[in-house]
């Protein structure tokens, strides 16, 4: 049997395991075809049902709505920092921003780059450790931006801002996209790198409200405006066909499972056992989020030293829990635990972390 760990990297991250054996059985003769999917064309019937289902399973499982569509582009999140802006941005209107940390910070200098923005509300003070509270944006701003949820700091919304009506509210939720179950009404823009919460990397989703995509001026190039994806079904050239089928896989898997309800009620519980850990550790674990903000998808926390955090993450390694190290600019330590990580993995981890302190303290 194949030997496999429980991986809590930030992204790419964990797939559910009956995702990556269909694609493997599939892999070399994809329906029928006697080719992989790897080398069929992106027009051909085959890869077409497969376009058409992933968007179809993502509308079902999110409940989008028929005014919204649904795009697979390339360049990660991080090309739509500058293209949301690029095809959002209105003539002497701000573009209003909420500071919560490393992904934020991103975004706001791609938008920079555009026109006036404007920071409303920062958690800067306390080190990017909350989200803020009663975040106001003016009613003439082009539009409003937030982060779902900032994967390095581990800081999720838990409650969405409430913006002025007729401003779209961007959301950047990469690695928090179908962690529990949203209104996608209340958001003009949706933008996620599938490869934390949806599928490999190499894919983006967006969810773009159709009145949304006019704002685009002729100047902008082809390519960089959501208007061109729209009208080609995100075909307008050559897809990232396989990332979009691991995300389909993703997708169907996730529905047999129970949907985005059945997640969230299992992601909550995931997230309650190790915020639990760190509760009754009697400081020995420090939760680097305020419990209001603390992400369902990426537990932040430190120990007593770098040198003890290293320990661990290297016993942990020695115990199949891999890839518990921080991020590289923010240290300490972050469990990763997406939708795809089991129930039984987060257990696993728990038992784990109880045993270190109980040998190290
Ligand atoms: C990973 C991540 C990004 C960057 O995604 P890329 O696909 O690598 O560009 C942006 N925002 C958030 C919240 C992320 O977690």
């Amino acid at each position: 049997m194949t030997k496999r760990v429980y991986n809590f990297y930030a992204g790419p991250a964990t797939l559910p395991l009956p995702v990556l054996k269909k694609a493997q059985e599939e892999l070399l003769d994809f329906h029928g075809t006697g080719m992989s999917i790897l080398e069929i064309s992106h027009r051909s019937k085959e890869y077409d049902a497969v376009h058409k289902k992933a968007s179809e399973l993502l509308r079902d499982l999110m409940g989008i709505p028929s005014e919204y569509k649904v795009l697979w582009l390339q360049g990660g999140a991080s090309t739509q920092f500058f293209m949301a802006p690029l095809n959002l941005q209105q003539a002497g209107k701000p573009m209003e921003y909420v500071h919560t940390g490393a992904w934020a910070k991103k975004a706001i200098k791609e938008a920079k780059l555009y026109g006036e923005v404007k920071i409303v509300a920062s958690s800067e003070d306390k080190k990017f450790t909350y989200i803020p509270k009663n975040v106001t944006f003016s009613g003439n701003a082009a539009f409003a931006h937030i982060t779902g949820n900032e994967t390095i700091g581990g800081v999720e919304w838990q409650q969405w801002p409430t913006v002025p009506s007729g401003v779209p509210l961007v959301c950047d939720m990469s690695s928090n996209l179908m962690d529990k179950v949203i209104d996608v009404k209340k958001f003009g823009l949706i933008y996620a790198g599938a490869q934390k919460n949806l599928g490999p990397a190499g894919v983006t989703v967006v969810i773009v409200r159709e009145d949304l995509i006019n704002r685009v001026t002729e100047t902008v190039p082809t390519m960089l405006k959501y208007k061109t994806h729209v009208e080609k079904d995100s075909l307008y050239n050559t897809c990232p066909c396989f990332s979009i089928y691991l995300c389909e896989l993703v997708l169907e898997h996730l529905k047999a499972l129970g949907g985005v309800s059945a997640m969230e009620k299992q992601n909550r519980k995931k997230a309650q056992l190790v915020y639990d850990v760190i509760d009754h550790s009697n400081g020995f674990y420090r939760g680097v989020a305020q419990p209001d903000s603390r992400s369902l998808m990426n537990v932040t926390f430190n120990l007593a030293t770098p040198e003890l955090e290293a320990k661990c993450v290297e016993e942990a390694k020695k115990n199949g829990l891999i890839g518990l190290k921080g991020h590289r600019d923010v240290g300490g330590m972050r469990a990763s635990i997406y939708n795809a990580m089991s129930l039984e993995g987060v257990e696993k981890l728990c038992a784990f972390l109880q045993e270190f302190q109980e040998q190290n303290q």
